[in-house]
């Protein structure tokens, strides 16, 4: 299955376009708006892409729309809906949304928090650092 998906810079004439395809590389994390977003910041050099707009064949899949949300992405548009993929193509994108919007420990991949206390730590100092790194 292939798709297309396209980055808009607005102030560099930069055009990004890839396809998903998962498959050949037996990764299904492999999709189109996450490796454009990738090749985008690389080129452009910096892993935020303020002003920039997508442009899918689908609505975004949870993984990719997260992945706009880390890049700052301004704007998505896409052609067909997570509906339109479910019903045509049998993909999962729809029931993925509504099991994020469960409690983490009622989801079909249930997780739990362990070791919080010693974990935490090493966020109270990340936030006490001058020169910490918000990407
Ligand atoms: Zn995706």
């Amino acid at each position: 299955m292939a798709s297309c998906h396209q980055i808009f810079h607005p102030r560099h004439p930069i055009y990004y376009l890839t396809q998903c395809n998962p498959l050949p590389q037996h990764t299904s994390h492999r999709h189109g708006e996450v490796l454009a977003i990738r090749d985008a910041a690389q080129k452009i050099g910096h892993p935020h892409l303020t002003g920039c707009v997508v442009y899918t064949s689908s609505e975004p899949c949870p993984m990719c729309m997260a992945a706009c949300y880390w890049a700052r992405i301004e704007k998505v548009f896409y052609a067909t809906t997570i509906h339109d993929v479910k019903e045509h193509g049998r993909f999962e994108d729809e029931d993925f949304y509504a099991e994020f919007l469960k409690p983490a420990a009622e989801r079909h991949i249930p997780s739990a928090e362990y070791m919080r206390e010693e974990a935490l730590k090493v966020w109270i100092e990340f936030g006490k650092m001058a020169d910490k790194c918000h990407y």
